[in-house]
């Protein structure tokens, strides 16, 4: 089942179920000027949640565009995360609740997707004990599959600010696949939460019923609310039967054009297919951004994005290339998104313009930063000093453009560190001379932005730019 008929066939299901198949948000959170990115389903009806909404719905279901910033270390290293994916949801407003919840999704995979019940494992929060009641005296799975975790696992998002943001929150139930003990770290005692690849967490069962204040305290909100998110491509790798989601039918050509340009074989080196994957997961995240308004720039949406791009690039390298190449993947990732992201492929010229202008500008300075950064480890390696010092690892950042996690990262691969706290005050240096000067000559940081964005789009037509709390945020 490829991953276009699993998105039909999950909205569908819960239109039966008196669901509104509600459009997904951009990637750039409408209303919502807390967020830098949409993260989950829920982030559009954060108002819902809090009776605070106005939408005339009960019931919802959609398909929503995800960055999740915070797992771009886990990009290419694990078999199910990626900066950018698509997670499926259906949602209650004050209606159902976690007896229909647990039911319909267990439906769903049973008897839609027709996933073997033994096969699937499930969590509930410790102390939720409706929903493991519901697990094993409605749905009958073995009391042996039904795992009790604490906050950081069964409770979402987890506890502010560590982890999530104040707002709405509650207990949560998941449910995983197992691929079975060949699989993952081979312990007879590995279980769902265990950090191997063994069980794959497909689904999230949130019961939003609370309002987490500042100082922490949860008050009950007015209604009692669903939330669900399931990952639509870690669900495709599980349909399709593959080891990790970049084998699913939205990723795998995008490796073999990886292969082709590279002249390099996916599967012959662990660090190669490490790179690989993060390439097709970084352009495919940059290219659904520029379609979203975000072009890369130095502050806020546009850094994080320019991170990617560069992080791509530099994996690039890595792998022999000395030209541009990003922007080749465009056309083959839009025609894979083209059935439920008509845009993208509509926009494609326009975006890999963007990509190979952004392509052209870095590798420049990657070369003179790379060949700057080696001499660095050299000297460190002479005088046994195994951490950078954060004035060097910030004049990389400031003249060459050197993305400071990329620093790091070439650093912890040649088994060196990067003194993170002396780059932050370098940094909180460089933040309060800029406000000083930006204080004086604020029209000159205005045009700065627009030659920029000129210099970027050169004569395209689409810019997307013009949305205020984008723009905003750039400057
Ligand atoms: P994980 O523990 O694997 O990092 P999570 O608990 O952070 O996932 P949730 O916040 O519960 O994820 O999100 C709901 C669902 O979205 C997950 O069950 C998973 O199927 C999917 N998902 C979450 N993060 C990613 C990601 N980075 N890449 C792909 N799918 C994801
Ligand atoms: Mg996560
Ligand atoms: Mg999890
Ligand atoms: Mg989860």
């Amino acid at each position: 089942m490829n991953t276009g008929e699993i998105r039909n066939k999950f909205l569908t299901f819960f239109e039966k179920k008196s669901h509104v198949i509600w459009p997904g948000d951009s990637l750039v959170p409408q209303g919502d000027a807390t967020l830098l990115f949409t993260g989950a389903g829920m982030n559009q009806f954060k108002d819902m949640f809090l009776g605070k909404g106005r939408l005339n719905i009960k019931r919802a279901t959609t398909c929503q565009k995800c960055l999740r910033t915070g797992d771009l270390e886990n990009v290419g290293r694990t078999a199910s995360h990626h900066t950018f994916f698509e997670m499926l949801g259906n949602f209650s407003f004050g209606d159902y609740f976690k007896r229909e919840t647990i039911a319909w999704a267990w439906e769903f995979l049973v008897q839609e997707l027709r996933l073997p019940e033994e096969k699937l494992f499930v969590s509930v929060y410790k102390d939720d004990p409706e929903s493991y009641e519901i697990w094993e005296k409605h749905i009958r799975i073995l009391k042996s599959k039904i795992y009790s975790y604490g906050e950081n696992d069964n409770f979402w998002p987890a506890n502010a600010p560590a982890q999530g943001p104040n707002g709405p929150c509650g207990p949560c139930s998941e449910i995983f696949y197992d691929q079975g003990a060949g699989v993952g770290c081979g312990r007879e005692e590995c279980e769902p939460a265990c950090d191997c690849d063994r069980f794959v967490e497909i689904w999230n069962l949130v019961f939003t019923q609370f309002d987490r204040k500042e100082d922490g305290r949860l008050e009950p909100l007015p209604n009692k609310n669903v939330d669900t998110g399931m990952g639509l491509e870690r669900m495709a790798r599980v349909m399709q039967g593959v080891p990790t989601n970049f084998d699913i039918d939205i990723f795998a050509p995008v490796i073999k054009s990886i292969e082709d340009i590279t002249h390099l074989r996916y599967h012959d080196k662990k660090e190669n297919a490490v790179c690989m994957r993060r390439i097709a997961d970084h352009v495919k995240a940059s290219i659904f951004c520029i379609a979203d308004g975000v072009l890369p720039g130095n502050e806020g949406r546009g850094y994080v994005e320019r991170r990617l791009l560069r992080r791509a690039i530099r994996d690039g390298a890595q792998l022999g290339l000395k030209e541009c190449f990003l922007y080749k993947l465009v056309p083959i990732i839009s025609d894979l998104m083209q059935d439920y992201y008509p845009d993208i492929k509509q926009r494609r010229e326009n975006i890999a313009r963007i990509i190979k202008s952004e392509e052209e500008k870095f590798l420049e300075t990657l070369e003179l930063g790379t060949v700057r950064l080696k001499e660095l480890m050299d000297t460190m390696q002479k005088n046994k000093i195994k951490e950078l010092p954060g004035k060097e690892a910030f004049k990389l950042y400031d003249t060459y453009g050197f993305p400071l996690d990329m620093t790091e990262l070439i650093l912890k691969e040649h088994g060196f560190s990067m003194d993170s706290a002396g780059v932050e005050v370098e940094l909180k240096r460089q933040r309060m001379q800029a406000r000083s000067s930006s204080s004086m000559t604020g029209q000159v940081f205005d045009a700065g932005f627009l030659g920029k964005i000129k210099e970027i789009s050169k004569g395209t037509t689409f810019l997307g730019y013009e949305k205020d709390s984008c723009r905003a945020r750039i400057i």
